[in-house]
């Protein structure tokens, strides 16, 4: 891969600013308050500190479609367990805090595998059932824990023999923060947190490009899990005393607004919640009671109100409120790679005796379908035909009722997750883009079998080579395409058929053998047709890829096809050269219609 020294415009660094200016807001704010503030308000800094950590974990699971009721439990685990080690086997506290940070991630572990295969409502049900439990298992364990007069005498944490005060422990929790905020940024925009970020409403899209969707979710429920253990733990040693109470239900569903109230599509968005939910409970105390002089509850009420009226405001968080996108930063000034990548073996696939039936509904019924290599096939039929449905079965999105699919002569593997590794990627018909992702990430998404860096080596840095190298490719990739000048542009801000577009470009990262296009044309205008048409065609005759094309635009298909394969009722009604079928009664009887 040669790399060309075209630099991009920096789009994105406007947006960039943005997002460090608020970082150095806050935690300048935090570091004057830790400086010069009064006890109290170290306190409540702490405890801000605390919250962060677990509500950054609590945003990681919001972002992938995974709802936690119960997060307070995991603070409770971290703060019990590490306190009782220290109180009952004399762990010290620096070696305590690591144990249980373990504890919380090895029981978050066994409660993901157990839950995560649930649907719908029933997954956060699952996690408030055993937030409740967990949390009463506090209060009834009166010999252990004290029960619900609380656990005491826990040491404050001491370094090189000299126990450490408030303010240093608040300190060491913010320093904490920042560790975490900063790897857990990389975590954000490295190649297994943007594919768990997909998960949320495109988890078909995720396995496609080869991405493990129970292991994914279990990795992020680990890792919010070990967050909450982490942050309770140093909760512990803090306060030096423990209330079940502070891991109650109540206390999840405040991690909860925070992590909603920031908002989920940038890191940020944990402090910016944590930090705006403290401010208003604070300043609602102070006016409601000191000024005001008004009972507890209407605090409460108040707060009630100002939280929804900001959720209504910003439905996606205070993020937008400071006008922070998830924008890429590095885009900016990285070269566009030109890409002749890989010598393609030469690919076939092919569809033998193929049946699929939904219940009583035969989409497709005994078809035969050869896509030859280093040629481009057009798939074309009426709506409702059954070319998604084929297309759904030759890339492993649905099995076969019956017959098989092969490709280059070996079975297609029964896992959706496996059939990127035969060199077979796709576009969707109904695209499948992550809206929460701009263009380029979206690209990224296509070279997740390609690359091998996991989170953690994201959190530490370590994948930074690998990436740099994706994110050159996908700008080629996006160059391929005609959209190069779009890389940092939100998804929602394209027309369909660009969105089209990314989908080829995103293919086009997993550099595949076999490509597979579901109506690519439609939404494009006529320059961009032809366009389409001459990457087809390069693709076949530079890159020796093999293209499989479903499409209604017939001047398109005529104009590229080597060979066209005609469906009706789910049967293949002709096949043969375009002129050939062109001419065919049946498929002008059928397909055309009768007056052509
Ligand atoms: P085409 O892509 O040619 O327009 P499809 O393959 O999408 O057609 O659909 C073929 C038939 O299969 C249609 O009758 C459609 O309603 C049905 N079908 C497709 N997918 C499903 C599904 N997941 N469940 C049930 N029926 C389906
Ligand atoms: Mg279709």
């Amino acid at each position: 891969m040669n790399i060309d020294e075209t630099s991009r415009s920096p789009t994105a660094f406007a947006r960039l600013k943005r997002e460090h200016v608020v970082v150095v807001v806050i935690f300048a704010a935090v570091l004057l308050s830790l400086m010069f503030s009064s006890t109290y308000y170290v306190g409540l800094v702490a405890v801000a500190g605390v919250n962060s950590i677990v509500v950054l974990g609590l945003a990681f699971l919001l972002a992938t479609g995974q709802l936690s009721l119960g997060h307070a439990a995991f603070l409770g685990l971290g703060a019990y367990a590490s306190s009782l080690m220290t109180l009952k086997l004399g762990v010290p506290p620096l070696v305590a805090i690591p144990l249980a940070t373990a504890l919380c991630a090895v029981i978050g572990w066994f409660l993901g595998v157990l839950t995560l295969g649930m649907r719908g409502h029933y997954l956060p049900l699952a996690t408030l059932a055993y937030g409740m439990a967990i949390s009463a298992c506090f209060v009834a364990e009166i010999d252990l824990t004290g029960g619900a007069s609380g656990l005491t005498g826990i040491p404050s944490l001491g370094l090189w023999g000299v126990s450490m005060e408030a303010r240093g422990m608040a300190t060491l929790i913010w320093a904490v923060v920042v560790l975490v905020f900063f790897a857990y940024r990389r975590i954000y925009r490295s190649r297994v947190g943007r594919v768990a970020r997909a998960l949320k409403s495109n988890s078909t899209m995720a396995s496609a490009f080869g991405a493990d969707v129970a292991r994914v979710k279990t990795q992020v429920f680990v890792l919010s899990a070990a967050l909450g253990g982490l942050a309770g733990s140093l909760y512990a040693y803090y306060m030096q005393f423990l209330s079940p109470s502070s891991f109650s239900l109540g206390a999840s569903v405040n991690l909860l607004i925070m992590t909603v109230l920031g908002g989920v599509a940038h890191p940020l968005g944990a402090l910016l919640g944590v930090m705006f939910f403290n401010l208003l409970e604070l300043t609602g105390q102070h006016v409601i009671a000191n000024v005001l002089g008004l009972p507890g509850q209407v605090e409460s009420m108040v707060l009630g109100a100002v939280l929804i009226v900001a959720l209504l405001k910003w439905p996606d968080g205070l993020l937008t409120w400071a006008g922070i996108t998830s924008s890429y930063d590095v885009a900016h000034d990285v070269p566009v790679a030109t890409v002749r990548d890989t010598v393609r073996e030469p690919a076939t696939l092919s569809a033998k005796g193929v049946t699929k039936r939904f219940g009583g509904l035969t989409a497709l019924c005994e078809v035969d379908v050869n896509v030859p290599a280093h040629t481009i096939t057009g798939l074309i039929g009426p709506n409702g035909a059954g070319k998604s449905t084929l297309f759904n079965v030759m890339t492993g999105v649905f099995p076969a009722s019956s017959g098989g699919v092969t490709v280059s002569g070996q079975p297609l593997p029964n896992k959706l997750r496996k059939v990127i590794s035969c060199g077979i990627a796709r576009t969707f018909q109904h695209v499948q883009l992550v809206q929460e992702l701009d263009v380029l990430q979206n690209v990224l998404i296509g070279g997740y079998s390609r690359g091998k860096s996991g989170l953690l080596a994201a959190a530490i840095g370590a994948d930074r080579h690998e990436e740099a190298g994706m994110v050159a490719e996908a700008l080629a990739a996006l160059r391929r395409v005609g959209l190069l000048e779009i890389a940092n542009t939100r998804i929602s801000d394209l027309p369909l058929g660009s969105q089209r577009l990314v989908e080829i470009a995103r293919a086009l990262m997993a550099r595949p053998s076999i490509l597979l296009l579901d109506e690519p044309a439609a939404g494009l205008r006529s320059p961009e047709k032809q366009r389409l048409s001459q990457l087809l065609q390069s693709l076949r005759d530079d890159d020796g890829m093999t293209v499989l094309i479903v499409e209604h635009d017939m001047e398109l298909v005529m104009g590229c096809a080597d060979y066209l394969f005609v469906l009706n009722y789910g049967s293949v009604l002709a096949e043969g050269m375009p002129h050939e079928v062109q001419q065919n009664s049946d498929v002008i009887h059928a397909y055309l219609g009768a007056e052509a």
